[in-house]
């Protein structure tokens, strides 16, 4: 759970979400603007923390730490790429720069050469951010993300400025990373990034409304029996009330009407024993 508390009141961001990121994976988050797709990757990356509620990292449980071991996990188990190029880049390093900085903060051995040439990297090593484009800022970006193989790398938005064509270059990385173990979870709005993904959540008002497996769409129910209809059923329900209908193992949910078969619902449920 993720409250916010501003001046005009409390935003509940995040509902009992309930979701894993498995390594070697690519998943996506999708939902619209002010879902919780932000809220919930920084809460994944060790950025910030659950108001309530419980997160691990490579079976770390980081929603207990210290500030200062929780800085720790982030430099060793978590890479996070901000959606702006230049967020995450330093103007004064050149691309090879870039690399030995982060593998210094990690404390790893790894002059990243490998890393840039999966990423398509290797002729720009002594290139400074401004002269890369912006498709090359962003694997740069994710190479030194990757630096040290952490267990999970979160990025947000990270296609949204950049044409298909540089977009589906660095999808194509996300996808060699995952191959290489990481855990790899986008928030996105971009269809071919949630084409590559072989998971997708689907956040509602701060909720699981979804997920996508091996192209099966399953809808979740939530820990007090909750489902979230997608906006075109809901759209059956003008006064939010509906029939329930067990048949045959299926639950059948359906708009009110007076031929309505018997319901699931207070006449079927025991009645009281008649007084006597
Ligand atoms: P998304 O990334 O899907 O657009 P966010 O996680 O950014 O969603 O936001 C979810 C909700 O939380 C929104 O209502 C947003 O206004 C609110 N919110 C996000 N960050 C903050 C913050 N730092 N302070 C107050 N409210 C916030
Ligand atoms: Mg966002």
């Amino acid at each position: 759970m993720k409250i916010y508390w501003t001046a005009t009141g409390e935003v509940h961001a995040l509902k009992g979400v309930d979701a894993v990121f498995p390594a070697g994976t690519v998943s996506a988050i999708v939902g619209p603007s002010g879902s919780g797709k932000s809220s919930l990757m920084r809460i994944l990356a060790g950025l910030d923390r659950p108001t309530a509620g419980s997160v691990s990292v490579g079976g770390v449980d980081i929603s207990g730490l210290s500030t200062g071991r929780l800085r720790g996990i982030r430099r060793r188990l978590v890479g996070y790429v901000y959606q702006r190029p230049s967020d995450n880049l330093v103007a004064h390093l050149t691309v090879r720069e870039h690399l030995q900085l982060a593998a210094r903060l990690k404390d790893v051995d790894d002059t990243g050469d490998e890393l840039l040439d999966d990423l398509g990297l290797s002729a720009r090593k002594d290139a400074l951010p401004t002269t890369l484009s912006g498709g090359e800022q962003q694997r740069l970006a994710f190479a030194q993300a990757a630096i040290g193989e952490p267990v999970l790398l979160v990025a947000d938005e990270p296609t949204a400025e950049l044409d298909s064509a540089n977009g589906g270059a660095l999808l194509e990385v996300l996808v060699a990373l995952a191959g290489r173990g990481i855990g790899v979870v986008l928030g996105t709005h971009d269809p071919q990034a949630v084409a590559v993904a072989a998971r997708t959540l689907f956040l509602r008002h701060g909720a699981v409304q979804a997920e996508t497996a091996e192209s099966r769409r399953l809808s979740v129910i939530d820990a007090a029996g909750r489902i979230c209809l997608p906006p075109e059923a809901l759209a059956l329900f003008t006064d939010r009330r509906a029939v329930l209908q067990l048949v045959d193992g299926t639950v059948v949910i359906s708009p009110p009407s007076p031929q309505a078969a018997p319901a699931i619902g207070p006449e079927t449920w025991p009645q009281a024993a008649p007084e006597t």
